[in-house]
């Protein structure tokens, strides 16, 4: 009798406070049983409207694109400087990108045409591709990138300070690359940042550029946490023992960045890989499982010959920042970044060719599996079709 009360007693509790939220009760349960992530919403936000301010073409300076290098990708910058200094440098016609959006206002600037080339990335390399102006559009984002509060050749950690995207300007940079996007169908993994194309060299855009805010909008690529731990175990189950940097270096070659090392090309890279029965440009995928005796080798010649760990440093240093933000913010080394403003200032023109990020000491206290846990999730959630480049062919 008494359970029959209590019984009761839940049930119309639940009806009152079902009632109450004005909710049906399912609703209320999957929102709990999800993770703090899962819950945003993912909406594709409005179109927004901007105008384009085209007073500041630079056209005749840059040549027209060649045919068979289409617009493939998209390269995102900041410009370390402020505005008017922003506009005046990418219109002097040495160094340019294609759009320069502000802080604030609801105006962009067309600096180039998107048929011809700009020079933006300067030396770079992404997916086996150098020189990536070539196939990309360059978008320069007003932003000073970061601030140092100490005056010393390298930034203490409690004295470097991110500079934020205010709202009104994630707005603009989220209708521009929507409307890129629309024009081209650009693979998710060649939306990219300044530093993932160039990681010894550069910094740009940052750790707080609305990269996830953008992927929501159907521009570049996202992983959650939940999709990360699901690859966790997958690679548990998978593959025996620790996980070696090698492996990881496979997959950040794969992914696209620039980590061989020097004089090392790209047969002699799948031949050595290839002795410990592993393919590179395999599609979809490889099996994580066919990297097992790769991980052997690994973990008993950490210093293998074929990638440069230095370079790998740095592109971990990029990956974190686009993808993990807030796992790279955590583990930013304390005097990690050079910042006399002033070169600071000279060092962010884009496509200059050598940048204080190289004296960054790139090194971070991420485990082999997080990392490759991430890697593997953007692969599997964006199986590029081709793999070793951003051109695919559209959907007919
Ligand atoms: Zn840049």
């Amino acid at each position: 009798m008494l359970k029959k009360f209590v019984i009761y007693l839940l049930l119309l509790n639940l009806f009152i406070s079902c009632k109450s939220l004005n909710n049906p009760l399912n609703v209320i349960i999957i929102d709990r049983a999800k993770p703090e992530e899962e819950k945003e919403k993912i909406t594709l936000e409005e179109s927004y409207k901007y105008d384009v301010d085209e007073d500041f073409l630079t056209d005749k300076k840059y040549p027209f694109r060649f045919k068979k290098d289409a617009v493939s990708s998209i390269v995102f910058h900041y410009t370390a400087q402020k505005f008017k200094k922003s506009l005046r440098s990418l219109t002097s016609g040495g160094n340019s990108s294609h759009w320069l959006v502000p802080e604030k206002g609801e105006t962009i600037y067309k600096i180039v045409n998107e048929d011809r080339r700009a020079r933006h990335a300067g030396e770079s390399l992404w997916k086996y591709r150098k020189n990536v102006n070539v196939i990309s559009v360059g978008v320069e984002i007003v932003n000073l990138g970061f601030r140092c509060r100490a005056l010393r050749k390298y930034c203490p950690k409690n004295s470097l300070e991110w500079l934020e995207y205010p709202e009104e300007q994630q707005k603009l940079i989220v209708a521009l690359a929507k409307d890129i996007q629309k024009r081209y169908n650009i693979d998710p993994m060649c939306v990219v940042g300044h530093s993932d194309i160039a990681p010894e060299r550069k910094l740009d855009p940052g750790p707080l550029f609305p990269w996830k805010r953008l992927a929501d909008n159907g521009v570049g690529a996202w992983v959650t946490e939940e999709e990360i731990r699901k690859e966790i175990g997958n690679i548990k189950n998978s593959i025996k023992g620790n996980i070696s940097r090698l492996i990881v270096q496979i997959r950040f070659h794969e992914f696209g960045y620039d980590i061989k090392k020097m004089g090392s090309s790209n047969k002699s890279l799948q031949n050595k890989i290839l002795k410990y029965q592993y393919s590179l440009r395999k599609s979809p995928i490889g099996e994580l499982s066919e990297l097992n005796q790769v991980n052997d080798f690994g973990n008993k010649k950490p210093d293998n010959n074929i990638f440069d760990d230095n370079k790998t440093n740095f592109a971990i240093q990029a990956f974190l920042m686009h993808y993990r933000p807030k796992l790279y913010l955590a583990n930013e080394n304390s005097d990690q970044f050079t910042d006399h403003y002033d070169k600071h200032k000279l060092d962010h023109i884009p496509d200059r060719e050598s940048d204080n990020a190289v004296d960054n000491k790139a090194k971070y206290n991420v485990e082999n599996i997080e990392l490759l846990a991430t890697l593997q999730a953007l692969l599997v959630k964006y199986p590029n079709k081709t793999r070793v480049s951003c051109e695919f062919d559209l959907p007919k």
